[in-house]
């Protein structure tokens, strides 16, 4: 069993980081200021965070792996405006990057070097961006998925962020740590339950259980997203009188996930699950006026919704 600290304020106090390093930093992350190599990374600042997403690279696959036309035709046509009826979806992964007070916390840490050819380009996006590996506090998981978890080692099964504190929902890795993940994995997907388990051993450590509800960092409050795997978490990061929800693999289309809530993805393990915390999720970004960012979504991610009727329209920021 992992360590669990009761609260992840004490159980990052085991590693060090440099407050001059991270201030410097947050005075470069200004819009504009960023001198940014890279085209894909793209600042925002909101509230008295910046914040930045960076491309980990572009995921094809087969677009039957996640709607089914065929038995809910009402999708067909998204699919084919999203450019994915052809068979093939080609799926961003935007990583989420918040410099806040003294803080560097990364929001999933990418595919690494070891899941699919093309994937595993957070670490040069950052070095690109100048920002250092080791200048990351704090790394936050939404759900453990390869393209999530495998990059938080190197080639050399050392930690890619080895000064950071990592977060995990309590009930994720309780899944992914237990013997039911990999009964529970579909054939050919056995390397998920094993792979998560060797990211899981090197970071055992340094790494925080959270819940539902917690707030883990000043400002990082933990969303209940459930579904896509048993613990996905969303986090709504709070940064004065703004906030912007960080939804992981919750709302992956930009026209499905909106328009049809209730539709089935079938890359989530429990479809009504993940369809209730849709409905959960939009409501509150439209409630509470948040803008959103989201790890599928078109590049860069971020974006905001608006209540269309009965359903959702997702507008590109
Ligand atoms: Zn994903």
């Amino acid at each position: 069993m992992p360590s669990k600290p009761t609260s992840p304020e004490a159980a990052r106090g085991i590693s060090r980081r440099s407050f001059c390093q991270s201030t410097a930093a947050i005075a470069a992350l200004t819009v504009g200021a960023l001198p940014l190599a890279s085209v894909q990374a793209q600042t925002r600042v909101i509230g008295a965070a910046s914040i930045t997403t960076f491309s980990d690279g572009l995921m094809t696959v087969p677009t039957e792996m996640l709607f089914d036309a065929k038995a809910n035709p009402s999708l067909k046509p998204l699919l084919d405006q999203s450019g994915m009826g052809e068979g093939q979806a080609k799926r961003p992964l935007n990583i989420t990057l918040v410099d806040i007070g003294d803080r560097r916390i990364l929001f999933d840490a990418g595919s690494g070097p070891n899941f699919l050819p093309g994937l595993g380009e957070l670490p040069n996006e950052l070095d690109a961006a100048g920002i250092a590996l080791d200048s990351i506090t704090d790394v936050v998981f939404t759900h453990a998925h390869p393209d999530h978890i495998w990059g938080v080692i190197d080639d050399f099964d050392e930690l890619a962020m080895p000064e950071a504190q990592f977060y995990m929902p309590d009930r994720e890795w309780d899944f992914w740590d237990s013997d039911d993940a990999l009964a529970a994995m579909p054939a050919g997907r056995e390397a998920f339950a094993v792979g998560a388990k060797t990211r899981f051993d090197a970071m055992r450590d340094q790494v925080a259980m959270i819940a539902y509800g917690d707030e883990i960092i000043p400002g990082i409050e933990v969303v209940d997203s459930r579904g896509h795997t048993p613990g996905h978490a969303a986090f709504a990061v709070h940064t004065g009188d703004q906030a912007v929800m960080v939804v992981g693999d919750a709302l992956t289309h930009p026209l499905i996930s909106f328009q049809h809530p209730d539709a089935e993805n079938k890359s989530d393990m429990n479809t009504a699950e993940a369809a209730a915390s849709r409905a959960r999720l939009l409501d509150r970004l439209v409630s509470d006026d948040m803008m959103l960012i989201g790890y599928h979504l078109p590049a860069p991610g971020f974006g905001r919704v608006e209540r269309q009727g009965n359903a959702y329209h997702y507008l590109q920021q």
